[in-house]
């Protein structure tokens, strides 16, 4: 296993710009991931929340772009535009000194612009589906020199909702194109659909080793509510654990208007995040969120897949999420990159038996709080 960039050959502007963003040592999943993909292997890749998976597609993308070449030779597509936002940034420090240009195209935003842009020098689109597709049925994007096509957390997009777009795409790409998928939560049932479209690909699962399984990196626990005291509970936590930075999961976008406005009227430092809020307004909160501008969002599931905020030490499930999937994502935007976390579920007595669908799926059973004004975890 490759323990220093170095070790990859890669080219001397992404080593620097390596070393400019702090990234001293390839992650485990960059350590398999960067020279599977420089081999032109397609691949399937599975590995936790906050382990590095951007850069591991990412670094190998901008080694093989053709710099003197104008045209889109990489697509990535992603859930959500904060997430195809946040890629775009993170691939564009990568490839900075190597002159490489990324944008990113997503919806609610003047097309005429997008069009625009992407007449010009660009090499990495990084997009949200619908959009894309609107780009390629009006030929304002070629994808005739695509190299590499990356899809992003790829067991959702891979599911009703986003499927048509993504045969559209892969049926549009060239027969010799790279395809990654990515994801922490990826089980068989996709595969027969990558087969359709990936040649030979090579499935790639960081499983955590025995000290990770021993040192577990997010605390999980519950507690019982009842639907009368379930924001008291909150609020009883909140005062209990002081958080630094937290981050609150409810199930739908009338949930979350509705406790952003009794944890305002509580004067707390809370802002929301959902799908109704205009674009640009949905950028700078995450923007102000990430700069530590206030600690406590509450959001729907826009902002459980992918998004990166340093130091989020809690979050917490105001509901059970109804998608298992989804809980598993939800508690990753906490304990990334090696960093310890806390994860609170507070939980009905209806919705027990999403709790417990959700401990078979993860294979771990979550322990009470049993006690709210004793309570304090560890
Ligand atoms: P994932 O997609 O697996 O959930 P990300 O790609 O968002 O994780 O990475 C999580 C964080 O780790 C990001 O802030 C990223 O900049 C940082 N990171 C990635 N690779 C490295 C590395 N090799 N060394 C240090 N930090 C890294
Ligand atoms: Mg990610």
């Amino acid at each position: 296993m490759n323990n220093n960039f170095k070790d990859f050959n890669l080219n001397k502007d992404i080593l620097k710009s390596l070393n400019n963003l702090n990234y001293k040592k390839p992650s485990r999943v960059q350590s398999e991931v960067i020279p599977s993909l420089l081999k032109k292997e397609n691949v399937i890749v599975k590995s936790k929340t906050g382990s590095g998976k951007t850069a591991s597609f990412g670094i190998p993308i901008c080694e093989s772009i053709d710099i003197n070449d104008n045209s889109v030779q990489a697509l990535i597509v992603a859930p959500t535009r904060e997430l195809a936002l946040q890629i775009k940034e993170e691939i564009s420090l990568i490839g900075r000194l190597k002159k490489i240009r990324c944008s990113a195209i997503f919806g609610k935003q003047p097309i005429k612009e997008q069009i625009t842009e992407l007449k010009q020098r660009v090499h990495i689109v990084v997009a949200t589906p619908g959009r894309i597709i609107d780009h390629i049925g009006r030929g304002t994007i070629k994808l005739d020199k695509i190299k590499f096509f990356i899809i992003d957390e790829a067991d959702k997009m891979l599911n009703k909702g986003f499927i048509e777009d993504m045969e559209t795409i892969l049926s549009r790409l060239p027969n010799e194109s790279i395809k990654g998928l990515f994801s922490a939560t990826i089980d068989e049932n996709i595969s027969s659909i990558c087969n359709e479209y990936m040649r030979n690909p090579v499935t790639i699962e960081i499983k955590d080793t025995e000290k990770e399984i021993s040192k577990k990196q997010i605390i999980e626990k519950y507690i019982k509510v009842e639907t009368e005291n379930r924001y008291e509970i909150l609020k009883k936590i909140i005062y209990s654990e002081c958080p630094n930075s937290l981050l609150i999961f409810a199930n739908t976008k009338d949930n979350v208007i509705d406790l952003y406005n009794k944890m305002k009227k509580d004067k707390f430092l809370v802002q929301q995040l959902h799908g109704d809020m205009s674009q640009d307004k949905r950028l700078f909160i995450i923007k102000d969120f990430k700069e530590n501008k206030f600690n406590i969002l509450v959001s729907t599931d826009v902002a459980s897949r992918g998004i990166h905020v340093d130091d989020i030490s809690l979050v917490i499930n105001y509901e059970v999420p109804r998608d298992k999937e989804n809980y598993v994502h939800r508690i990753g935007r906490t304990g990334r990159q090696n960093k310890f976390g806390k994860a609170i579920t507070l939980v009905s007595q209806k919705e027990v038996k999403y709790l417990e669908e959700i401990e078979s799926y993860t294979g771990f059973k979550l322990n009470e709080i049993e006690k709210i004004d004793e309570y304090k975890i560890e």
